[in-house]
């Protein structure tokens, strides 16, 4: 069986270093590992350590960091994520299914038309759920997430050079977003009530395109993981992907 992963993102070669509180206790009272055993550190920057486990006890666990086990090289061509704040836990969700899906940036924006306001614990929230995600798939490059913000504050952050939204009134056909391949891309999903005029013309004002899914309405979840496969799909025959 494979060894467990940790996230460390101060995971150096030869370094003794204490895991943080959440990882800790995922070792010592989730998995039960003891002192003496193997355990896999991710420092989230696209490096995999092999690491000994070297002290374990209620108040933290210590490890050594030993050899590189994989590298993975930084994401290119990139995909930054527009994903509005929803309710019933889907926005983390969405977060865990880019990190799955390879997105290197998310932005969860605060919409007017969406029911979610952020909390204090949001961000806290998304980020442990995009390392969990990332401890299981085996990536190593953690996604960059920001703080929740309305677009007006996000956007003018992304440096993707194709940037499309998903409106439901309309817009270019699907594959104009990714045919010809865009280089960095940039796509937004609007919130439970659609995008607000003013945020459509905001959008618009940043170069975003808008984009048709279909004569359907989809809940914005399955809107924004229909696009992140769409883009996965196409990245993966970019890199002539085989097992
Ligand atoms: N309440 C709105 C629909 C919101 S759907 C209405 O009834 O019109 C949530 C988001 O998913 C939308 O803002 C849009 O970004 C995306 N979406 C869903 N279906 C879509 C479609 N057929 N075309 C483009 N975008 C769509």
């Amino acid at each position: 069986m494979s060894l467990p992963r940790f996230f460390a993102p101060e995971a150096r070669p030869g370094d003794l270093l204490e895991l943080a509180p959440e990882e800790a206790h995922h070792l010592r009272d989730v998995l039960r590992i003891r002192r003496g055993e193997r355990v896999r550190l991710i420092d989230g920057r696209g490096r995999e350590f092999e690491a000994e486990v070297v002290e374990v006890s209620r108040t933290g666990v210590r490890v050594l960091t030993m050899g590189l086990l994989r590298e993975e090289p930084a994401p290119s061509p990139r995909l930054e994520m527009f994903v509005p704040l929803l309710k019933g836990g889907r926005t983390e969700f969405l977060v865990e299914k880019a990190t799955e899906l390879g997105v290197s940036r998310i932005f969860p924006f605060v919409s007017r038309r969406a029911v979610a306001r952020p909390s204090p614990r949001t961000l806290e929230r998304l980020y442990r759920r995009s390392i969990q995600a990332l401890k299981q798939c085996g990536r190593l490059w953690l996604p960059l997430l920001e703080a929740p913000a309305p677009l007006e504050e996000l956007l003018p952050k992304t440096g993707a050079s194709g940037r499309f939204f998903a409106y439901e009134k309309g817009g270019a056909p699907l594959h104009r977003a990714f045919e010809p391949p865009p280089g960095d891309l940039a796509l937004a999903v609007g919130p439970e009530g659609g995008f607000s005029p003013e945020e459509a013309a905001l959008l618009e004002t940043f170069d975003f395109l808008p984009l048709t899914l279909g004569p359907y309405i989809l809940r914005a979840e399955t809107a924004a993981l229909f696009l992140m496969s769409i883009w996965r799909y196409h990245s993966l025959i970019r890199e002539d992907f085989r097992p």
